[in-house]
């Protein structure tokens, strides 16, 4: 018998994965399509501090365990928020500097590749990974430790009564000791597959990946941005992330699916009031994923309260890359009965009413 069953291969899975296979568990993922189908293989590469003080901790040890697997640099490439308003970005730098003063905000001169008007302010955070980079590397790791991941395998949950007993895969009953759902967006429909419990809801995000010949070190993030993390920013917000010669050229944040190939032409349009040389680099797809959004913004990690056996890690919203493995961590170690209890801002009781 499986001592976890994990469903969906993403960042916090295959982390999941890897952490409960180091301690010795008997550990297989279930993922539908491949691995890093979805938001883990289609994000924008941004590791960054997640402006949200319940997911700094997250983003830090997050920070200091892709050191190790993905060879990330002591110092940050930098953020760069921008903006046409120049007063707005300075306000929005003081108050940044109360609550994050390590970020150290402050108004800089535009970079020349940036258009005339404007405004940039530096933030020092931002590492630039290749999209898929992270979530294959933890692969690698999870395997290493023994875990079995497959793919092209969509997993129900198997469920009786007040007791998950395991997953059924291609119509099979997989017996597990504990089922770990972390399936981002669709987490909901593998719990409760009625439809009513619905505490992550997917926010997409279209990403037009275009060679520039001089690609910024630093990110470069329209002020706005950070209201993502609670779900509210706009529909379309520039941002570029370079990282292996390609630059993600970012994004929505819509409701429904959208025709990704069909707002790339307005993804570039607004992307070049902001750096005129999109307007002239080729583009070499565009992609369409789902952030999967919380009702509050943090992820669920843990328990589900009345459910023996049943425990979630997911809903990281826009920033699963830089907080998902610490989060995986703190499920595997809730599996393990180990490690510190989860703190209330991220347990699953917070969604379901109790
Ligand atoms: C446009 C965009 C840009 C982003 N940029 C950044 C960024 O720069 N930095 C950052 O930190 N974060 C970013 N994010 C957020 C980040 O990508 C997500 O928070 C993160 O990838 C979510 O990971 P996950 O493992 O929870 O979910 P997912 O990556 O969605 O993985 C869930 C997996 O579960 C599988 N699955 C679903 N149902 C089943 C089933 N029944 N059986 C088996 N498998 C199933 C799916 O196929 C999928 O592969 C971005 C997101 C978007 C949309």
């Amino acid at each position: 018998m499986i001592d976890v069953a994990v469903v969906g291969g993403g960042i916090a899975g295959v982390s999941a994965a890897g952490f409960l296979a180091r301690e010795g568990a008997r550990v297989e993922l279930f993922e539908r399509a491949e691995l890093a189908a979805a938001a883990s293989g289609r994000n924008s590469g941004a590791v960054q501090h997640p402006l949200d003080p319940v997911l700094v901790p997250l983003y830090r040890e997050t920070r200091e365990l892709y050191r190790d697997v993905l060879g990330l640099d002591d110092q940050p490439a930098g953020v760069l928020m921008l903006a046409r308003d120049a007063g707005a970005l300075g306000a929005g730098a003081g108050q940044l500097r109360a609550a994050f003063p390590d970020l150290e905000p402050e108004l800089v001169d535009a970079p020349p590749y940036l258009a005339p008007g404007v405004a940039a302010c530096r933030l020092r955070t931002g590492h630039p990974v290749v999209p898929a980079a992270a979530t294959l590397a933890l692969a690698v790791v999870a395997r290493e430790h023994g875990a079995v991941l497959h793919t092209a395998a969509a997993a129900e949950l198997w469920r009786e009564g007040d007791e998950a007993r395991g997953v059924v895969v291609q119509g099979e009953r997989r017996p597990a000791g504990a089922v770990l759902v972390a399936a981002g967006p669709w987490t909901p429909a593998v719990v409760d597959p009625s439809g009513r419990w619905r505490p992550i809801r997917p926010v997409w995000g279209v990403n037009v990946e275009v060679a520039l010949d001089h690609p910024p070190a630093a990110i470069l993030e329209e002020a706005g941005v950070e209201a993502a993390v609670e779900g509210t920013a706009a529909p379309l917000l520039f941002s570029l992330v370079s990282a292996g010669g390609r630059s993600a050229l970012g994004s929505t944040f819509l409701d429904a699916e959208p025709d990704a190939n069909g707002l790339a032409d307005q993804l570039v349009r607004s992307g070049a009031a902001f750096v005129p040389a999109l307007a002239e680099a080729r583009v070499v797809g565009a992609r369409a994923c789902a952030r999967p959004q919380s009702l509050d913004g943090r992820p669920l990690v843990g328990p589900v309260p009345g459910v023996d056996g049943l425990h979630l890690v997911a809903g990281h919203g826009p920033w699963g890359i830089s907080t998902g493995p610490a989060t995986a961590r703190m499920a595997a170690d809730a599996i393990l009965h180990r490690g510190a209890p989860i703190a209330a801002e991220l347990a699953v009781e917070r969604a379901c009413g109790g």
